[in-house]
């Protein structure tokens, strides 16, 4: 009764997929959930509309996982976007891409594809165990022999183990690292877990001032001791500890990296990316010479967002009721380089559970690229968040996951039976 060919733990988008795959196989799987309710995360990804993967080619799609990335090769040429795409699309789910490459289910529903990998688990037999945390692998003479469980103090008996506990990002969604703990029980390391994507907290007031602004198609570049690291375009927010949104996700990681390492961090805000310091200069010193007679501050609410003026204001310690005629060179060569140079102080970063994604994690050494499986004990295999695996924003992260579940689902499955 409680013995099981293949035992997974976690069911998110890497457990539902590795379990299928496995039952798939014809093995008997049992698939344990901590919460009451399986894939609380991938219910919420893509704000609810579930940006499940990425039109990039390969090569590039390794890329946004950074040095990492050339992990995924192995388990990418057998199981990738246009595969997993297949996979949905044979059950009737249709897909739409974005200009940008991201690609969304066609209803903007995440409950489809969750809906849907549910009932193509319980339909290849796989048993489901919700409100079950795994707390414990049973490991006798460097043999796996099952797995314990804190909440139902029960023990279930397998010699297959599969991990896809996510990582320790958004715990209420039940990804609180506990993988971790499992896979250092087994001898595994753990690389350093921080987050990735993640909100920034910007020193002084000024984001507080600007709470709720937010700015499209700005450029932002990473200042570590004045050298510029990173740049990326995009929308970004301020918030009332800071500033946020998918362009400060995506610079996030290399900032938390440097912040990590004591150094200084500066954001320099590009508010007029479209324009050189020359076409600025220019197009400033005509606006102005046009409209003479107009209050310089009523000149600024035309060209910035009107949240923005008192802080431009402030921070140039320019006269708001001067005339623009009355505006002097030097006064507009401030107004020129803040326009193209509005530089914010990362105090830190948020905390790991806001993160989207978690860096770190299981170590890929130990990992076999092919199989997922642990190159210390045989029968254990882990697969999505919990590996030392995290990409920029994008439809990445999922792909991984439900790549390296697909991997160790057939792995696990084939081990048992051969
Ligand atoms: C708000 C948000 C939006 C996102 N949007 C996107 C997106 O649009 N596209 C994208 O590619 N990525 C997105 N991501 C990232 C993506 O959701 C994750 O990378 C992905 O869910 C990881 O899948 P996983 O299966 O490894 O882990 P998870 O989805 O985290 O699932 C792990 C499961 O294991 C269970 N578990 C944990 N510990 C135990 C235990 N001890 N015993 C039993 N069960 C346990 C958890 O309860 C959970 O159900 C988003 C993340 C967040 C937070």
């Amino acid at each position: 009764m409680n013995k099981y060919d293949v035992i997974v733990v976690g069911a998110g988008p890497a457990g539902l997929m590795a379990a299928g795959q496995a039952a798939e196989s014809g093995t008997k799987v049992l698939l344990l959930e901590k919460m009451d309710t399986p894939a609380n995360k991938l219910r919420i990804t893509g704000g609810g509309r579930c940006n499940i993967t990425n039109a990039a080619p390969i090569n590039e799609f390794i890329k946004s996982f950074g040095m990492n990335g050339r992990f995924l090769r192995p388990v990418f040429s057998r199981f990738f976007s246009t595969e997993l795409l297949q996979f949905f699309y044979n059950a009737g789910i249709r897909f739409v891409t974005e200009a940008d490459g991201k690609i969304f289910p066609e209803d903007d529903k995440a409950d489809t594809i969750v809906d849907f990998l549910l009932n193509w688990i319980r339909e290849r037999g796989v048993t489901l165990q919700t409100g079950f945390t795994v707390n414990r692998l049973l490991i006798e003479n460097g043999k796996l022999t099952g797995i314990a469980g804190s909440s139902s103090d029960k023990i279930y008996y397998t010699e297959n183990i599969i991990i896809t506990t996510g990582g320790a990002s958004y715990p209420g969604t039940g990804s609180s690292g506990d993988g971790y703990s499992l896979a250092k029980s087994a001898g595994h390391t753990i690389i350093n877990i921080r987050p990735s994507l993640i909100p920034l907290e910007i020193a002084g007031n000024i984001a507080q001032d600007l709470q709720g602004i937010s700015l499209s198609n700005v450029t932002v570049k990473v200042l570590v001791n004045g050298k510029n690291i990173t740049s990326r375009s995009g929308e970004m927010v301020f918030t009332h500890y800071g500033v946020s949104g998918p362009l400060i996700l995506l610079i996030s990681k290399i900032v938390v990296e440097h912040l990590l390492i004591k150094q200084k961090v500066f954001l320099s805000i590009d508010l007029k990316p479209e324009m050189d310091d020359k076409t600025l200069d220019a197009f400033l010193l005509s606006e102005i010479k046009t409209h003479g007679k107009k209050l310089f501050k009523t000149l600024l609410n035309e060209w910035l967002q009107k949240k923005l003026v008192p802080a431009c204001i402030n921070l140039l310690n320019i006269q708001p009721d001067k005339l623009c005629n009355q505006i002097n060179a030097e006064e507009r060569k401030k107004l020129r380089i803040w326009l193209k140079d509005f530089r914010l102080e990362v105090k830190n970063y948020r905390p790991l559970p806001e993160a989207i994604v978690t860096a770190g994690g299981v170590n890929l050494k130990e990992i076999d690229p092919n199989t997922m499986g642990s190159k210390l004990i045989k029968g254990l295999y882990f697969a999505g968040e919990v590996l030392d695996l995290d990409a920029d924003t994008g439809g990445y992260n999922l792909q991984a996951a439900f790549s390296t579940g697909w991997a160790a689902g057939k792995a696990a499955a084939a081990t048992f039976l051969h």
